[in-house]
């Protein structure tokens, strides 16, 4: 099934070509390090691993980068204000937002940071400026002159008046829309040495510089949060195309932003909730589910009742799998009757459904119905029948489901701890001895030992091994 995805770009749903053929080459916009990841940037980060995870399973190839900007105004000015060298304000954010992706199984190819690619983005900028799309200042600070890209706005659907680049208006740019390439340090800043004298980095131009450097001159997809498509991506795109030329990246992709009980998530709001914070209360899978159960490109609100139920749901899939798991180990036949064949039909045309929904622009939502139909089938005409086929096909469809959603690990790759089931299990037994019912506690050893643990009892208490 091809995959359809609307481009940003155009604001057309396009089907999915790729620069080579079988190979999807992605980079997505990660996180400022200046303060603690939160919700808002959950959400990008596991709809974007949605994506990924679905080509996948659709056959692809993936390399996937996400960037850490590491230096920036806000890690400055929290340094200064908290005391602290800059460094030590990124490391801890760096490690922070680590933490969180990792707790929510988001895979990372490779997570490029600003500060270690400052010669590969002096290298860009000088091209640019070789080239005539970029001037120096007497300051020493170098802009992008954007009268020299005509495709400007085209991406973010603006035109001139809206050009507003959110940096300070000063007198040394040709034109007020023109954006910074690289920051002349101000007196106490960290900087770099460059051949226009000490600086920075903009903001921009590190995501141009590190994508061509893992990806190539061309890519296929460039992700990132809704509130990035201008000016960072329309910056990106107009000095990477400056240079490299026309056709850049592919597919531009956008998540959309989190809401909290419909308001906008703000530090001045008192509404900010950190990934950290969510990952102490709710479950990475149940936050993956939630994240998920919105098209990345509506908004999505938080609330403690959409968790909640969010968190019923997941429970009653996983109850569909136990079934299916049970139906499978305790039939008894391998043939099917004309009931168990009408079954499989609707399975198999779920199983299509969902891949219809995926491929259709990551309708992930979409594909959640469809396996709560699963779910709904298994209840109504699995569960107590002896339909073994049926209960393969659907353990292969939610098999699927996970591998795109991520949500059950633990029933596909046996993520529990193994040993502290066990260790349960042979407490329950002391409990048995302690009370004297010797002959349930030997009912137990010898379960275990058909399940290859092997129980030594002394007068200390009991051990167990594997067998
Ligand atoms: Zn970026």
């Amino acid at each position: 099934m091809a995959v359809r995805i609307l481009n940003t770009l155009g604001r057309r749903k396009e089907e999915l070509n790729t620069v080579i053929p079988g190979v999807v080459k992605m980079y997505v916009c990660g996180p400022t390090v200046q303060d603690l990841v939160h919700l808002g940037h959950g959400r990008t980060f596991v709809a974007f691993d949605g994506v990924a995870r679905y080509l996948r399973l659709a056959g692809y190839d993936v390399i996937k980068v996400q960037n850490i900007t590491d230096i920036d105004d806000k890690i400055i000015n929290r340094a200064n204000k908290e005391g602290r060298s800059w460094e030590d304000v990124a490391n801890q954010y760096t490690e922070e937002y680590m933490n969180a992706i990792s707790s929510l199984k988001v895979g990372i190819d490779m997570h490029p940071k600003v500060t270690k690619h400052i010669k590969e983005i002096i290298d860009f900028v000088s091209h640019l400026i070789e080239k005539g799309h970029a001037y120096t200042s007497p300051s020493g600070s170098v802009y992008f002159d954007v009268t020299t890209y005509p495709p400007y706005g085209e991406l973010s659907n603006t035109k001139m008046e809206e050009w507003d680049q959110g940096e300070e208006f000063l007198k040394e740019k040709r034109h007020p829309f023109d954006f910074a390439l690289w920051k002349a340090a101000k007196p106490g800043e960290p900087s770099w040495d460059s051949p226009w004298g000490k600086g920075r980095p903009g903001w921009h131009i590190e995501c141009s510089t590190m994508s061509s450097r893992y990806l190539g001159e061309r890519f296929d997809i460039h992700g990132g949060g809704a509130d990035l498509v201008f000016p960072h991506h329309e910056n990106e795109r107009a000095q990477s195309e400056a240079l490299l030329g026309p056709g850049w990246v592919r597919y531009w992709m956008h998540a959309s932003f989190v809401t909290i009980k419909k308001e906008k998530m703000a530090k001045s709001k008192g509404n900010f909730v950190s990934l950290k914070d969510a990952l102490s209360r709710w479950s990475p899978s149940v936050l993956r589910y939630w994240f998920l159960s919105t098209h990345y490109r509506s908004g999505v609100d938080f609330s403690d009742e959409a968790l909640q139920e969010v968190s019923s749901a997941l429970g009653r899939l996983k109850d569909a799998v136990a079934i299916a798991r049970t139906t499978m180990k305790e039939s008894s036949k391998f043939n099917s009757s004309d009931d168990d064949v009408k079954v499989q039909r609707k399975i198999l045309q779920l199983h299509n459904e969902f891949h219809e929904r995926m491929s259709d622009d990551f309708d992930t939502p979409g594909a959640l119905a469809s396996i709560h139909r699963l779910a709904g089938l298994i209840f109504s005409e699995l569960q107590g029948k002896d339909n073994f086929l049926g209960a393969g096909m659907a353990l292969n469809m939610f098999k699927e489901f996970n591998q795109v959603f991520g949500v059950m690990d633990e029933e596909f790759m046996g993520g529990r701890n193994m040993e502290e089931l066990i260790d349960a299990v042979v407490q329950v037994r002391n409990l048995l001895r302690d009370r004297k019912m010797y002959e349930l506690s030997d009912q137990v050893r010898s379960i275990l030992a058909k399940a290859g643990v092997r129980i030594m009892d002394s007068k200390e208490g009991s051990n167990w091994r594997f067998e």
